[in-house]
């Protein structure tokens, strides 16, 4: 049942991912649940904003904490498609987060198991209940295309610029 649920939930973030690439944007998406409702979603908006801190978490953390009234998200799960980078999983650790899914994992910045562990680390003063794994192809494949297709860009004659890798690369 928990598996179910996870799964309805993170095809809302991958609704969100999908949504950042209408402004040329990573496609990660987050969304922010408490007690079978959503509190914030969004997604990564880096390119739009022109802001190295425009992670879909940091936007979903902030909107959710506004919405509630409160810094700390008790009762909150976040889902997001990517493994979180150090970034992200500090602001969820201060943010006193319960509960984090997320899709595919981050070999490149992931600091939910693939660098780092700052979720459950032991020094913090929190940790954060981790379910990796959700939909992680559906996740990945976003992930995928979009680089793909970057790359392919990056290939015509006259285009600027350097592309990061295939996978991961988000943060
Ligand atoms: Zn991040």
């Amino acid at each position: 049942m928990a598996q179910l649920t996870h799964k309805v939930w993170m095809g809302r973030a991958l609704t969100q991912a999908k949504l950042a690439l209408t402004h040329g944007d990573v496609p990660v998406g987050a969304v922010v649940v408490r007690g079978g409702e959503i509190v914030s979603e969004a997604h990564n908006r880096r390119e739009l904003d022109t802001d190295p801190t425009a992670h879909a978490e940091i936007l979903a953390v902030r909107a959710a904490a506004a919405a509630l009234g409160s810094w700390r998200l008790d009762g909150c799960t976040l889902y997001v498609t990517l493994e979180p980078c150090t970034m992200c999983a500090g602001a969820l650790v201060l943010a006193r987060l319960p509960e984090l899914v997320y899709g595919a994992s981050d070999p490149k910045a992931g600091a939910v198991g693939s660098l780092y562990d700052l979720a459950r680390e032991p020094r913090l003063n929190h940790r954060v209940a981790v379910t990796a794994g959700v939909l992680a192809e559906d996740c990945g494949a976003v992930l995928t295309t979009f680089f793909r297709a970057a790359r392919a860009r990056s290939r015509v004659p006259g285009a600027v610029g350097t592309l990061p890798p295939a996978t991961g690369g988000v943060a």
